[in-house]
């Protein structure tokens, strides 16, 4: 018999769990979009989104998902014929390639595979020998949904500087932001891209593009009026933000998250990630030591703190999503741009997410595991057990 009745638990990265506090600033009439609550609301997000990507450069909003900030930091950055390189760790940097390809650009592809991070030292390399300055603009993806690999930024930044190449450093921070540590400033990061749905713990439809001076100086050919990103980050009347109708929902939502976010602070909300991400990895070390489990990213050191992949042989990765949810009301992530794809699972564990939700989330598992006969290692309950009870 199923036991799944209760509340739900999508434990995917992305769309993340959505706060009952959220819900409710959501849940109201329409408000004036002409004056009044909402243009100062409006307002009020901006400073608060430059504090969460530390940064005191620009911010652009757009009413789309992330996909439409990585069309929108393209089509303000380059040229057709323009050559971007893209460091692949993962199905979303392929993803963001793509678009620049379709965007009218030439595509460099450095791909690492699916269980690594970027190599800084080949990077290196391909931007010293770069001595003409063809590429104009380095992708990146801060966390790899697909693979849950976390790329050194800052380290990246250093390469480009060590060989003094002008490339501009483009960052998704899709699945990061609010839940890994990134700071765009202190990084070097020219552009950044981010979404509402994930550690911004809003419906998704609401997207952020950050900006800074040389990332603007750099503007192509691209670049359209609803896409372009100076009106919206420097308005001179309200539609402008949005080139239209604001979101008015979503902004309400997002402005309840970003509270959220600033009550328990920003530092306080990256060690509660990095805690319960370690509180999973402790389970994983025991299932892994017989059996199919293991993780997809073998360092720690660049493992997310915001979603987890796990490798568990094919097609038990199907199997036991469909267990868990079917029986117990928990959805996990599938095994996204990967092959074979039910050979792997994701835990999401990013924005509003606590430590009762994740030992319910490995509880689940452990019993999928023995329920569908996947050999694991025991003890995974009882080490995270222990690593929370270390932590708190
Ligand atoms: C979720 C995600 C995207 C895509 O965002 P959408 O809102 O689905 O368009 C891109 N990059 C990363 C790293 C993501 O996690």
């Amino acid at each position: 018999m199923p036991l799944s009745q209760g509340r739900a638990y999508l434990a995917i990265p992305g769309p993340s769990v959505i706060p009952d506090t959220v819900l409710r600033a959501m849940h109201r009439a329409s408000p004036n979009i002409y004056e009044g609550e909402l243009h100062e609301l409006t307002h009020s997000l901006i400073p608060d989104l430059k504090n969460i990507a530390m940064t005191d450069s620009n911010v652009a909003i757009y009413i789309g998902n992330g996909h439409a900030a990585w069309e929108a930091a393209l089509a303000n950055t380059i040229s057709a014929g323009d050559t971007v390189l893209v460091l692949a760790t993962g199905r979303f940097c392929i993803g963001w390639g793509e678009m620049a390809a379709g965007l009218g650009a030439t595509v460099e592809t450095i791909d690492y595979g699916s269980h690594a991070p970027i190599d800084l030292a080949q990077v290196e390399e391909v931007l010293a020998q770069d001595k003409e300055g063809r590429i104009k603009a380095v992708l990146a993806v801060h966390v790899d949904t697909s693979t849950s690999v976390k790329n050194d930024i800052a380290g990246l930044r250093a390469v480009m500087d060590s060989t003094g190449h002008p490339a501009l450093l483009m960052a998704d921070c899709i699945a990061s932001l609010a839940c890994d540590r990134f700071e765009m400033d202190a990084w070097g990061v020219d552009v950044m891209v981010s979404a509402c749905q994930k550690g911004l713990m809003t419906p998704a439809g609401l997207s952020f593009v950050w900006f800074n001076a040389k990332a603007d100086a750099a503007r192509g050919d691209r670049v359209t009026a609803y896409w372009d990103w100076r009106p919206r980050a420097n308005p001179e009347m309200y539609f402008q933000y949005f080139d239209g109708t604001a979101p008015t929902h979503h902004l309400y939502g997002l402005r309840a998250a970003i509270d959220m976010i600033k009550a328990e602070g920003l530092d306080t909300v990256f060690d509660r990630h990095a805690k319960l991400a370690q509180i999973i990895w402790a389970a994983l070390d025991h299932w892994g030591t017989t059996g199919p489990m293991q993780f997809n990213i073998a360092d720690p050191v660049h493992r997310s703190h915001a979603v987890t992949s796990i490798g568990i042989g094919s097609p038990n990765g199907d199997a036991l999503r469909n267990w868990c949810e079917h029986q117990c009301g928990l959805t996990l992530g599938i095994g996204l741009g990967r092959s074979p794809a039910d050979a792997y699972f994701r835990i999401g564990h990013m924005g509003h997410v606590n430590a009762h939700m994740i030992m319910g989330v490995l509880g689940t598992i452990d019993a999928g595991l023995k329920a569908l006969k996947i050999p694991h290692g025991d003890g995974a309950l009882s080490a995270a057990a222990q690593a929370l009870a270390l932590r708190v």
